[in-house]
């Protein structure tokens, strides 16, 4: 980290990719946002974690999750290979340190989708990432989401909704917040902020500099 004096102020150098987090409930259209975002932005890259959860139909191993079984979750565990980690809805969820450190590094923008809880940890260690969360427009809605994808038993539609109002809650612990009632002007929110962030001062250093 260098430090340019003679200006005003000290502007910290860090060059430094973005880190992006990305949380709400579940049905609020934060996995599509996302992957609209990394298919319209291929320099953001999208962190793959790690679960315990068994794959849903259509999932694939190494792209949508790294299917792995809780003695596995122990494992990364013991060797400090997680960023952060938490249990959501009965199962394990976690973030490989290796691949978000490698590409912040790089100058690479990463994106995490990942709960609250983990949110936080993450916020502990990184207090310049930039920490979204998507709303869903009604708690009907929401419900209807969850119901209408298909993908979860009705126990599990219960536990997901239920844990809804507690979430929607914690958004006061985040920087940004999107309604998503419309996919595609959700998207262009998130893009949005994502841009306005890369031309905060504390990130232009390098331009600033050349003016010199
Ligand atoms: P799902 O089972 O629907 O794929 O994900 C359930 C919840 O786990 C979602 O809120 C999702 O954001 C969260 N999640 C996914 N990956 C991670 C992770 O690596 N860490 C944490 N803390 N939560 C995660």
């Amino acid at each position: 980290m260098k430090v340019i004096r003679g200006m005003k102020e000290e502007i910290i150098m860090e060059k430094k990719g973005l880190l992006i987090v990305v949380s709400g409930p579940s049905g609020a259209g934060k996995g599509t946002i996302c992957k609209t975002l990394a298919r319209l932005n291929p320099d953001i890259k999208i962190s793959i974690s790690a679960t315990t959860r068994e794959p849903r139909r259509g999932e694939t191993d190494g792209e949508n999750y790294y299917f792995i079984s809780k003695g596995n979750f122990e494992g990364m565990l013991q060797e400090n290979a997680l960023l952060e980690y938490a249990k959501v809805y009965d199962n394990y969820y976690g973030t490989p340190k290796k691949y978000v450190l490698e590409n912040l590094e790089k100058g690479n923008d990463i994106l995490l989708e990942i709960d609250i809880a983990g949110a936080l940890q993450v916020k502990e260690k990184f207090q310049d990432g930039v920490f979204i969360f998507i709303l869903p427009p009604s708690l009907e809605e929401l419900k209807n989401r969850i119901v209408g994808r298909g993908t979860e038993s009705e126990k599990d539609i219960e536990k997901r909704y239920g844990c809804a109002i507690e979430e929607i809650e914690q958004v006061i612990k985040y920087d940004y917040a999107v309604v998503n009632d419309d996919i595609e002007r959700a998207t262009k929110d998130v893009e949005a902020i994502i841009r306005a962030e890369k031309c905060k001062v504390t990130r232009v250093q390098d331009n600033i500099k050349s003016i010199f």
